[in-house]
Parts: C-alpha cells; structure tokens; sequence
C-alpha cells in the first residue's frame, strides 16, 4: 500500500464517517430511524467519538423485515450462478476498498490497520467467494433410491434470515453468517453490534453498488434491547443466527422457540491449551501469547486456560513471560501496534473486575497487567497482558474474560488434565501442543467441543467447520460447506410407481 492509497483510503472513510447520522440500509435506501433516535460509537485508542450512528427501532425492523421478504421471491428465483457471481463482485469491492475497510475496522476496534487488513478484512472477502463457489458446485435435487417410488430430496432457500453480531470482529461475523444464506437464495437483515457497525455499513455500500438488488440484504444499526430484540422476536423470520454471548443467546434461542423459528448459536468460549514437554518452549510460548494478545484477547475461541506439563512448566511460564513484556502496546495508528485497546471503557472495566476477583480468591498473579494509559492516547480503553496462576476452581480460569489474559495451570497426568478441559461449562475450541503426534491426535479427539487443534490455536480457512458445544453453541456452526445447507430446507418430493 503506498501512502497515497492509505491517504486516499483514510479520506474516504473519514466522508463515510462525517455522515451525521450514519443511516440504516433498508430495502435499497439509505434512511434515519424513524424515530429519530441515535448513538455514538467511540475510538477504543483514544475514547473519543467516532461516528453518531441511526439507531433502529421496531418499526424500522419491521421494515426491514418487509423488505425482505418482498425481496425473497426474486432473489432465490434468480439461480445459484448469478447470485454467485454478485458474492464474488462483493469480494471484488471489498478487495478494492480493502484499505477503508481496514481503516473503518481498525478504527473502531482498537487494532492496528495491518491486523485489520489481514485478519479481518482479507480473510472475510474470501467468505463471500468460499459459499459462492460451495453453491454453484452443490447439488440442490437428488433421488432417493425406494422402491415403487420416483422420489426425490431437493434443497430450497428458508426465506428471511435474521442476524444479530457482536463487536469483536464485525466483518469476519458478518461473512461467517449471511454469505452462505445469500448463496443459498435467502434474504437477510442483519444488526451489528451498537459498539462496532461501521464496516458493516459500508459493506452495504459496496453492496449496494455491486448490484444487490434492494431488500436482499438490511442492515439495521440499533441497540441489542430495542434493534436486536425486534428482530429476533419477528415472526417473520425463517432462521435467525446470533453470534455473542450465552446470556443474549439464551434470550434469543427462546424468542426463537416461540415462534418456532430455526437457529444457529455461536457463543463464547474458555479455550484450554494442553502442552505436554516435548515441544520447543520459547515458539509455543510465543505462539500462545500472541493467541491472548491478537485481537486485545477478545477472541471467543482463544486460549485462555494453559495447562502446562510439570516438566516444563517454569520453563514455558517464564518464557512466556519473556514474550509479554516485548508485547507493543499502542494505537491503531501504529502500524507496529500489536495489542490495541479494548473495544470500550465496560469492556476494561470487565476485565478488571475478573482480575480483582481471581486475585481475591487466590489466584497467584505471575505477569502484573491490567487496565493502564498510553502516552498520547490516554482515553483509551488499554489492558496489559496478564498470567495467573492457581485454583482450577478460580473465577479467572472458569469464566470467559474476553481480554489480553491467561490462566496457567500444571498438571502431570494425560487422563487428569483432559478431564480438567472437559470440566469447563463452554466447549468452543482447544489445543493441544506435542511433538508426539499419537499423543497430540489421542488428547485431541478426547477433549469436549466444537474445534481441537494440534500445536497451533485460533486455525480458521473455509471448509474447516468452526462452532461451539455446551455453553458455546449449536445449530452446526460456520464456514462449511454444512453451513451452506443449513440455510436451505429439505424436501422429499414423491411419486408412487405402482
Ligand atoms: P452480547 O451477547 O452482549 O451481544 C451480541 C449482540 O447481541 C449485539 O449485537 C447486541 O446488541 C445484541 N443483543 C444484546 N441484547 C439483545 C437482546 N435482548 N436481543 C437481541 N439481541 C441482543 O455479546 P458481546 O459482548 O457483543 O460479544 C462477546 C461475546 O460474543 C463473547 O461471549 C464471545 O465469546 C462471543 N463470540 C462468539 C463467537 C463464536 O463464533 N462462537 C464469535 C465472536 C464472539
């Protein structure tokens, strides 16, 4: 990128982000609330306003669910390669857009705009394309072998799908949801989270632009008690998919038993990390403390909970140490920024709140962080990395923390430290670090949830299923080519012979 293409891309999003407010995109058009009512979200680096932002309200949702379903008709009629071909002209935009995105991303999560760009951005153009391609090359019919029957099993779009995002990484969430449901013919209204929008909207413009034809897909900004819950209470939805927390989930997954509407869950996480002795010390540590740090640790699958062999233990744990404290702390202005802010002052003060807990039960504090400022940005929201230690049974090694924090434990026996993985309420993804690959597939295949990975965490790519067990999750998860169908219904279509 030159410094002309960067200039160019920060002008650009600044325009995007002087629009006051920001509107909704509703069946094609650009409009305020119609109540009238607005937010602000704010720059996690610096705390300072960014950008005021329309907030819906029921009767917009109602709109945009409208608008959907008027949309859908047309939309699933118009046959897998052409909306193929609009997914892949929405990854050709976002490519040519990619550093205003990134900017707008960068911006408003707190990273710095290389990670932006590579983990956020570029990876989520790849969705859009990924389900395109799974849909032009999936059969939608196929015969059911009966005998005194001509049968069939064919596979039709649901109709309108209802999305509700969290903050942590808008653009990858968004992709992960609505790219198969539009593949798949479906019309989609989406609500981003109230604390990061901004390149969803924007997403919409490039949408827009591309040739989405109106309703097809809604954005409605808003609040999770107003926006959020009008939507998933809308009896006009025929999937609704939630990615956030158990408690929101829990409330949505019974709105969306009432109305008998089908839905997927993608909820948070206490990743565990097992390293057994036979691993090069100073690269696991380095790999695991840049899991907790990427992102400010607000990863739902990240390894949060290390149980570390005896016989390396002081080993790994002082190495981890080491690479911590070289952990650059700054900005989303630095490019060299490697732990930005966290993505609001709650935020911050949530994750202080675990670590004034965890130390008050007991828990041993190895790497001192916390809440802190950084000189020139002292409003934002800033947490320095942490390692405890101690009590499995302490709050810091149970609960999700959803910041740059880990808890270390040692432990001796295989069988032992997989049933201290499992006894986790959550079941999203762990890991397991071996030079012994017997070893490493057996512990690997033992631990309870939806994603084990061998000496490595935090491993995505399209075609690689991703989703959560217990408190994680259900609803068979994202990015597969099982993803795709779970956004069409089965049908048997039958004809007795005799
Ligand atoms: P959250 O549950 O507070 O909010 C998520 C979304 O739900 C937001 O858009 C919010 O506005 C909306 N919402 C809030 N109340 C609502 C209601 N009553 N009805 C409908 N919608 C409502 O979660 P969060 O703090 O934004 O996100 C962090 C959580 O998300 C963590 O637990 C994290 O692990 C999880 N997460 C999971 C995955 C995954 O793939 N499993 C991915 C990212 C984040």
């Amino acid at each position: 990128m030159t410094i002309t293409d960067q200039d160019h891309a920060i002008a650009t999003a600044d325009v995007f982000l002087s629009q006051t407010p920001i509107p909704l995109y509703i069946n094609g058009e650009w409009k305020e609330a119609r109540n009238g009512q607005t937010f602000d979200v704010l720059r996690p680096s610096t705390g300072q306003k960014l950008a005021t932002i329309s907030s819906a309200g029921a009767e917009d949702v109602n709109e945009a669910v409208g608008a959907a379903r008027a949309a859908f008709d047309a939309w699933s009629a118009l046959g897998t390669r052409d909306r193929a071909v609009l997914l892949h002209r929405l990854a050709d935009a976002m490519e040519r857009d990619q550093d205003v995105l990134a900017s707008l991303e960068s911006r408003n999560i707190g990273k710095s705009l290389p990670e932006a760009l590579d983990f956020d951005i570029l990876f989520a153009a790849q969705g859009y394309r990924y389900f395109a391609d799974v849909a032009t090359h999936s059969g939608h019919s196929r015969p059911l072998p009966l005998a005194n029957m001509e049968a069939s099993l064919v596979h039709r779009p649901r109709g309108v799908c209802g999305f509700v995002i969290p903050w942590n990484a808008p653009s990858i969430l968004t992709v992960w949801g609505i790219a198969p449901a539009l593949a798949a013919g479906n019309t989609v209204v989406l609500k981003p989270a109230e604390l990061a929008p901004l390149s969803v909207i924007y997403l919409a413009k490039l949408a827009e632009e591309v040739g989405f034809p109106p309703g097809v897909i809604n954005i409605v900004t808003g609040l999770g008690h107003e926006a959020g819950d009008a939507l998933v209470n809308h009896p006009g939805l025929n999937y609704i998919s939630f990615t956030g927390s158990p408690q929101t989930g829990k409330l949505v997954a019974e709105a969306a038993a009432r109305n008998l509407v089908p839905s997927k869950m993608e909820l948070g996480g206490k990743g565990a990390a097992v390293i057994f002795p036979d691993v090069d010390v100073k690269d696991t540590a380095e790999k695991l403390g840049m899991a907790i740090v990427r992102n400010a640790g607000q990863t739902c699958c990240t390894a949060t909970r290390w149980f570390i062999h005896d016989d390396v233990y002081d080993d790994l744990v002082s190495a981890s140490v080491d690479f911590l404290k070289t952990i650059k702390l700054g900005p989303d202005t630095d490019h060299a920024t490697q732990l930005g802010a966290v993505i609001s002052q709650g935020q911050r003060s949530r994750i202080q709140g675990y670590l004034d807990q965890g130390l008050d039960q007991g828990a041993t504090s190895i790497l001192a962080g916390g809440s802190t400022q950084i000189a020139g940005s002292e409003g934002g929201f800033y947490v320095s990395p942490v390692l405890l230690g101690g009590s499995p049974e302490n709050v810091c090694a149970t609960e999700e923390i959803f910041g740059p924090v880990a808890y270390v434990m040692p432990f001796r026996d295989e069988d032992e430290v997989i049933k201290q993985v499992n006894s986790s309420q959550y079941g999203l993804a762990n890991s397991v670090w071996s030079e012994d690959l017997n070893r490493a597939y057996r512990v690997a295949e033992q631990m309870v949830s939806g994603n084990s990975w061998i000496n490595a965490h935090n491993v995505f790519a399209y075609g690689l299923p991703y989703g959560g067990v217990n408190l994680s999750g259900w609803g068979g998860g994202v990015n597969s080519q099982q993803t795709y169908f779970d956004y069409l219904r089965p049908m048997s279509v039958v004809r007795p012979l005799a």
